[in-house]
């Protein structure tokens, strides 16, 4: 039988029609291990990039309103407790459960009510019961609150249907937070839920992390801005768009620098204004070995600069350093590289500046639904499309063409399909690592 070999590439991925038996032979896993010299792994990158980061120093007060998403910079402890009164779960009737005999039949006169901010004063005698509404003080003499749903007028009388435990629908002081309470700890990310907490222990403002700021700018002499015109051989810079675009996702400071000529002078003339204003640069484009990349030259010349080829695709050269105090990234040019690096590297660093504990993305477990292309040797993170089934499993297939040119594979993507080192080929139901662009993009 002939072997109906298809005509894929390693940028073509195969299609669903295709079955195992037709994908071409996979270069044989083994020696994946060794690296060529100068070539990094993901995660080796990963490592050397954040081993050394810490984060910003600095902090600002702030406004409860205004601290979403940063990083507490000190303990919070409570100093009352909450709720700091006794108070009722239900709307209905409390009464002291020694009175449950009377409760039943013929029932407890109402001698008053208790609402949400308006307590009952005074006592509560035997043989009554009071009005009582969620949230409201439970008064002194009493221990339980009845349901409304159970219980029944009988004239002046109410009478309970069925009776509750002791001290049933009854919340007590401190229930939430007993003073002295440590509620929320140095370090912690503020979400919807924690300006809550803080505002229930009547803090207006709170002291947070500094942010840091993030410069960045584009290489390439054939980059025009949005608003000019393309001359021959020009495209757009999309690149700026999409690092801003993502840099918001991180709340941090952001510098846009333009485009920077293909020349020595105009990148070193970048890089010392960067250098002097933010925390970190990122660059896309110009650190390859073409004639026109001057990036990591003159890195090499201002700072401190590693050059990277990643066993990585997209985005194989990675350029990384310090300009003085300011961390550098050097992406590669091509839009899809600089979306993968930026995840991949800068992302994490520059949450780790921000003082974040969990910096790299979460990866799922997902079965591929059609054949997915691959060869041994560098790990892939290949645009798919992900979602869950009736069990809640995940399914993904890829979006198609994989070339880094194609700024359309990120947009239709909802997920990388992340594809170790020394897989090869993978047939329509091999389960592979996803991971989706959700909070990321
Ligand atoms: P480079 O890394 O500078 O060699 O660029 C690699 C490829 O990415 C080339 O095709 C560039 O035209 C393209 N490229 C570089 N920068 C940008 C950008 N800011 N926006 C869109 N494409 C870019
Ligand atoms: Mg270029």
């Amino acid at each position: 039988m002939t072997q109906n070999t298809p005509a894929a590439s390693p940028d073509k991925p195969l299609t669903a029609q295709q079955t195992p038996a037709e994908l071409p032979p996979a270069a044989s896993a083994a020696n994946c291990d060794a690296l060529p010299a100068g070539t990094l792994s993901v995660a080796q990158a990963q490592q050397r990039i954040l081993a050394p980061l810490t984060p910003v120093a600095g902090s600002e007060c702030l406004n409860l309103r205004a601290a979403l998403g940063r990083i507490l910079t000190h303990d919070v402890i409570a100093n009352f407790a909450v709720p700091p009164h006794r108070n009722a779960s239900m709307d209905g009737y409390a009464f002291a459960y020694d009175q449950a005999a009377a409760a039943l039949t013929p029932g407890l006169k109402v001698c008053g009510t208790s609402f949400a901010g308006r307590p009952l004063q005074g006592r509560v005698p035997a043989g009554a019961c009071v009005r009582i509404m969620t949230g409201a003080v439970v008064p002194t003499d009493c221990d339980t609150v009845v349901m409304q749903e159970n219980t029944q007028r009988a004239g002046e009388l109410i009478r309970i249907n069925s009776l509750p435990a002791r001290g049933a629908n009854v919340r007590h002081p401190g229930d939430d937070m007993q003073p002295g309470d440590t509620v929320l700890h140095a370090g912690r990310k503020l979400n919807a839920a924690d300006l809550g907490l803080l505002a229930a222990l009547g803090t207006s403002e709170v002291t947070v992390r500094r942010r840091p700021c993030v410069a960045f700018f584009s290489t390439g002499d054939e980059l025009k801005s949005i608003g000019e015109t393309l001359g021959s051989g020009d495209i757009y810079d999309s690149n700026r768009y999409t690092l801003h675009a993502m840099l918001q996702q991180l709340d941090v400071d952001i510098i846009d620098l333009g485009v920077v000529r293909d020349t020595a002078p105009a990148v070193e003339q970048a890089f010392y204004s960067a250098s002097q204003r933010a925390d970190v640069l990122i660059t896309s484009g110009g650190v390859s070995v073409g004639d026109a990349d001057f990036v990591t030259a003159t890195l090499a010349k201002l700072g401190e600069v590693n050059f990277w080829k990643m066993a990585m695709k997209p985005g194989k050269p990675l350029a990384h350093g310090k300009l003085g105090d300011c961390l550098f990234f050097g992406l590669p040019g091509n839009p899809v590289s600089v979306m993968a690096t930026f995840l991949l590297f800068a992302r994490p660093a520059i949450l780790t500046l921000r003082g974040e504990v969990v910096t790299t993305p979460p990866e799922y477990v997902a079965t591929c639904t059609e054949a997915l292309y691959k060869a041994v040797g560098r790990k892939e993170y290949q645009r798919g499309i992900c979602q869950q089934d009736a069990n809640g499993q995940w399914q993904v297939k890829s979006t198609g063409q994989q070339e880094s040119h194609l700024l359309r594979s990120m947009s239709q993507a909802n997920c990388f399909i992340v594809l170790e080192r020394e897989s090869a080929n993978l047939a329509a139901g091999s389960t592979v690592s996803i991971m989706p662009f959700a909070g990321l993009l």
